[in-house]
């Protein structure tokens, strides 16, 4: 679900990514608001629990996952920023666009890595609810990305033995 102003692209690609690579269908819910009660003033960004906080409301006995994508640069109060935040083995997850794009770092515009980049992100916070924590393996979307090069160097899918983790809480 799109949390504030969110490309269509963007959706139909981690749709496509994430069906491919979980097997499972994927529908596309309804849209929340600019989340302007996680906004801090003074950092200019938005709280990721609070964003969190209200994807996990609209679960409404829905027993699925449930990600929410949004523009909006995300932080965590001991970090400068994230790209995502997930309930461990749990039910919502948030990715943040902000710092995908080219253009937060002076680049210009490029859809294809932003789609790219956009569907590992959402199949690594995926990845934690359902249980999964960060993987060594570099190329796998289980692995910690703290910059943008490590996000390119992942390759957009599950290693096996990430993929094969997913497969067993799936068939559950
Ligand atoms: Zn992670
Ligand atoms: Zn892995």
């Amino acid at each position: 679900m799109a949390v504030g102003d969110v490309p269509l692209e963007v959706f139909a690609s981690i749709r496509a990514v994430v069906a491919e690579q979980t097997g499972l269908p994927v529908v596309v819910g309804p849209s929340l608001p600019q989340p302007e009660h996680a906004l801090d003033a003074k950092r200019r960004q938005y709280s990721s629990p609070a964003v969190l906080a209200g994807i996990f409301r609209q679960a409404n006995g829905f027993s699925g996952k449930l990600l929410g994508v949004t523009g909006c640069d995300l932080f965590i109060p001991m970090l400068s920023f994230v790209y995502g935040q997930a309930q461990l083995d749990g039910q919502a997850a948030v990715i943040s666009t902000a710092r995908l794009r080219q253009e937060f770092y002076g680049l210009s515009s490029n859809t294809s890595l932003l789609l790219s980049r956009t569907a590992k992100e959402a199949l690594h916070e995926l990845g934690h609810t359902f249980g999964l924590i960060h993987c060594a393996d570099k190329s796998c979307v289980m692995s910690l990305s703290t910059n943008i090069h490590q996000v390119d160097l992942k390759l957009g899918r599950y290693c096996a033995v990430c993929s094969r983790a997913i497969e067993e809480k799936v068939k559950r």
